[in-house]
């Protein structure tokens, strides 16, 4: 829902680039699960290790390892233990940051857990974690040597709960391409036993709702979806407001952080459990609820229901923060001021506050386009009331320029176009860059 900012946004080469012939070389060809729990308060942040799992399948990049699509908000990064050499890295975002954010964390101090995938290594490696702040300032590591022999670390694998593909971007094989697709998890939420069925229909309804927006239209054959059949005791989920708590496999509730529509899951240990047995990069979190809410953490979660009417708009939307680090382009009530600092480039590909503007979508623009860019009139998104109308807020998503208002803030923050599917729901589309923005990571993962 809210990602923080920080740094450019284009692809940055951390170190030697290793290719995909030396994954072999180095890694084992299984995941190493990492569990651990974030702990402080508004101002401190503090990283503890918690435990090491190692899963049969490794469905990540093979390739361009020691590079970076985006800096997030944290990093993780394995080294040949004793060197500074750069085995893999991985950026992220995370709920425990999020929540730093609130009013709550200023009068006491909480622990998030979280968990990441990375490759197997053959041999000894240093693991160090980070988390930055809005000015892209390392505020709290952690570095710890993991040794692959070591017998602690628990195997996991068939853990009772079944799975089943629901679109295979490398045709209908019966073994899925994990190196050359993006490997997507769409978990059961608030689906009682008898109600399998929808979920597998919703499932369907997820994969038709994306590949329907582009650039992911485009890029189906780059994706492969699973639908893990996690069955709830209870229908629904957990609505606090409401007095209702149901129990659920993710343990998702609406009011995360007393917000009302922020629809969210914490127990990340417990979600990467369901999928001990199942090849996954990126997750969403399917809620068996008409109610609107949702979330989206880049390379952490993605939520959003099943049955509101808005179901595709905010799938799209979420996905577009879960898995592309895209950031809202919208700026309601200057909630959030302080999250897009002036003197600091954020980290999003779709936001700048124009410190780092040419290594955004400068080359996007036409040229003579006044920065900032003046809006032109647009009819009311919340009532539009023919084609005609509709037509020409989605004609404003395409035209690029460098739009003031976004991220929360209505000053100091751009976005590149007057309305994007990142901005409202009533358009279709997402604007040029954030369709950019989609590919580029997407070939990331894939290149091979
Ligand atoms: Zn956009």
């Amino acid at each position: 829902m809210k990602l923080r900012s920080l740094m450019s946004a284009c692809l940055l080469l951390v170190a030697t680039g290793l290719s995909a012939q030396q994954f072999d070389k180095y890694f084992d060809g299984r995941s190493l699960r990492l569990d651990y729990v974030f702990a402080g308060d508004n101002h401190s942040q503090e990283i503890y290790f918690q435990q090491a799992y190692v899963t049969p399948q490794w469905a990540g990049r093979r390739a361009r390892l020691a590079e970076k699509p985006l800096n997030g908000n944290g990093q993780i990064t394995l080294r040949a233990s004793g060197t500074d050499s750069i085995l893999y890295v991985h950026t992220f975002s995370t709920l425990f940051q999020e929540w730093q954010a609130t009013e709550e964390a200023t009068r006491v101090r909480r622990a998030f857990d979280t968990s990441y995938l990375v490759p197997m290594p053959r041999r000894k490696v240093d693991i160090t974690v980070t988390l930055t702040n809005f000015h892209n300032q390392v505020v709290a590591s952690l570095t710890h040597t993991l040794d692959p022999t070591d017998i602690l670390i628990r195997p996991l694998g068939p853990n009772g709960i079944s799975h089943r593909y629901v679109w295979k971007g490398k045709g209908e094989a019966s073994v899925p391409d994990l190196a050359g697709c993006v490997d997507l998890a769409i978990i059961a939420e608030g689906y009682a036993s008898n109600e399998m069925d929808k979920f597998h229909k919703d499932c369907q309804r997820v994969a038709d709702a994306l590949f329907a927006h582009e650039p992911f239209t485009s890029l189906k054959d780059q994706f492969n979806i699973v639908a893990i059949d996690a069955t709830s005791p209870e229908s629904g989920t957990s609505i606090p407001h409401l007095g209702r708590w149901n129990l659920t496999p993710t343990a998702t509730h609406y009011d995360m952080f007393y917000t009302e529509r922020y629809l969210m899951s914490q127990d990340i240990h417990r979600i990467y459990d369901l999928l001990a047995d199942v090849p996954f990069e990126q997750i969403i979190v399917l809620v068996n609820s008409d109610t609107y809410g949702g979330g989206g953490i880049y390379n952490q979660l993605n939520v959003v229901t099943a049955d509101h009417e808005t179901f595709r708009q905010v799938l799209v939307h979420e996905f577009g923060h879960g898995y592309a680090g895209l950031g809202d382009e919208y700026f309601y009530d200057d909630s959030y001021e302080s999250m897009y600092p002036s003197d600091t480039e954020p980290w999003e590909p779709n936001l700048t506050t124009l410190v780092d503007f040419r290594n955004k979508w400068a080359d996007l623009i036409p040229n003579g386009t006044p920065i900032p860019t003046p809006p032109v009139a647009l009819p009311n998104f919340r009532q539009i009331r023919n084609d005609k109308e509709r037509r020409q807020l989605n004609e404003a998503t395409q035209r690029v320029g460098v739009f003031e208002g976004g991220g929360y803030q209505s000053h100091g923050v751009y976005r590149p176009a007057q309305e994007c599917r990142m901005k409202i729901n009533e358009v279709e589309h997402f604007c040029p860059v954030c369709s950019r923005a989609i590919r580029r990571i997407t070939d990331f993962y894939t290149s091979q």
